[in-house]
């Protein structure tokens, strides 16, 4: 169920599934889009197709079996899932690799004009709509992010960018409801003052509701806001918790250290819409990707009645955030830098992702 970065991997491993005895099914929407090229396509660097994966093609190509759609609720007891389009499907093993969704308790993405940072073809459009907005005379549209997580600065940078891109000053304003904690102080102060030399405004507040061309703090200031960014947080798909599985506040489906939903040994999970009850962590893309051969050989080991093997999620990672200006900010326990060569390799590492998830290599451009 769902084609994120772990199913990826699945599917471009079919062939030992088959061969282990399994009959294989994908329920999950034609494209996928990967989110550590998202920020690039909303500034206008990268192109939508740069960070599109066309699942429905690599299905065909792995001879497994596909449908185009959504799950939407299961009766795990009877083992059969409902379908959006109305179908059910029955499984004797189930694989969950859905990802998340944005956290939005006051309901705000069903106003018009607000843009949930996932699923990411919401980022996309936004750029359509800045884009055409910006081949019209005039500033451009007041854009406002909710968030002040790594997700809202990375986003905001990203809007500075394409404004920029477009010769335009920024019109965008990152509300954030407490100081940031996601890196280092000196980083963050370095990272604050970046976006504000390129025309970025920085606020404290809550966003409690969205009006007509502007949107509402709790304190009860009211800011210009012709479209509505929520980096609000990633919650699970909140259907998952009606499952009667055990989940984390964030809704995330509990798992043992070989990926099985406690109390549900036929039923694996990865990335993050599940979280290893005994080594939590937050939901980023790469957990999904090392988790993945774990989650194949326990796939394979309950076909064919062989070990499961342990998935121990590392305890520091990574993480570069693209600033949309050509610059990247690169952080590592501690440490931190930010710069040109910073934002490279990123691309590197998220292209030879893509590259590799469609079964290609990635071959940089001179
Ligand atoms: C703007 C942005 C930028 C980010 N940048 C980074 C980054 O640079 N590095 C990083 O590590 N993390 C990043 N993250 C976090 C990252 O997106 C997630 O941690 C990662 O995508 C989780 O991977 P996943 O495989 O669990 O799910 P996803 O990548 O979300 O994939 C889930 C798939 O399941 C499908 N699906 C969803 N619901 C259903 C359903 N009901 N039935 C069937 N299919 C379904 C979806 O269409 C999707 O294709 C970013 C997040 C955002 C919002």
């Amino acid at each position: 169920m769902g084609a994120g970065h772990a199913h990826l991997h699945l599917l471009a491993r079919a062939r030992f599934l088959r061969a282990a005895g399994l009959d294989l099914t994908l329920i999950a929407p034609e494209r996928f889009h990967y989110s550590g090229l998202a920020t690039g396509v909303l500034s206008g660097a990268l192109s939508v197709e740069a960070a599109e994966i066309d699942v429905a093609a690599l299905a065909a190509v792995s001879g497994v079996r596909h449908l185009a759609a959504t799950v939407v609720g299961a009766n795990l007891q009877a083992r059969v899932l409902q379908l959006n389009t109305g179908q059910a499907q029955g499984f004797d093993l189930l694989s969950l690799n859905v990802g998340s969704q944005v956290r939005d308790p006051l309901n705000l993405a069903s106003a018009p004009g607000v843009f949930p940072v996932k699923p990411l073809a919401g980022l996309f459009t936004l750029r359509d709509q800045l884009e055409a907005a910006m081949a019209e005379p005039g500033p451009g549209p007041q854009v406002v992010v909710a968030g002040g997580g790594q997700t809202g600065f990375e986003v905001t940078a990203a809007l500075a960018g394409l404004y920029t891109r477009h010769g335009r000053a920024p019109q965008v304003t990152l509300v954030a409801a407490h100081s940031p904690t996601f890196a280092p102080q000196g980083a963050l102060a370095g990272l604050t003052a970046h976006l504000q030399r390129r025309g970025v405004s920085l606020l404290t507040g809550e966003i409690v509701a969205r009006r007509d061309g502007t949107c509402l703090l709790a304190d009860g200031r009211e800011l210009p806001c012709e479209r509505l960014v929520l980096a609000t947080g990633l919650v699970a798909p909140p259907w998952l918790g009606q499952l009667g599985l055990a989940v984390d506040g964030a809704g995330r489906v509990q798992l043992t250290p070989q990926l099985q939903v406690l109390g549900e040994a036929r039923v694996f999970a990865a990335g993050d819409c599940a979280v290893i009850a005994e080594t939590p962590r937050p939901a980023v893309g790469v957990f999904g990707v090392r988790a993945a051969p774990v989650l194949l050989n326990n796939l394979l080991a309950t076909a064919t009645g062989a070990q499961l093997r342990s998935y121990r999620p590392q305890s520091h990672w990574l993480s570069i955030m693209d600033l949309g200006d050509e610059t990247g900010l690169a952080l590592w326990r501690s440490l931190w830098w930010r710069g040109r060569a910073a934002l490279r390799l990123k691309r590197w590492l998220d292209l030879s992702f893509v590259a590799k998830a469609r079964g290609g290599t990635f071959t940089p451009s001179a």
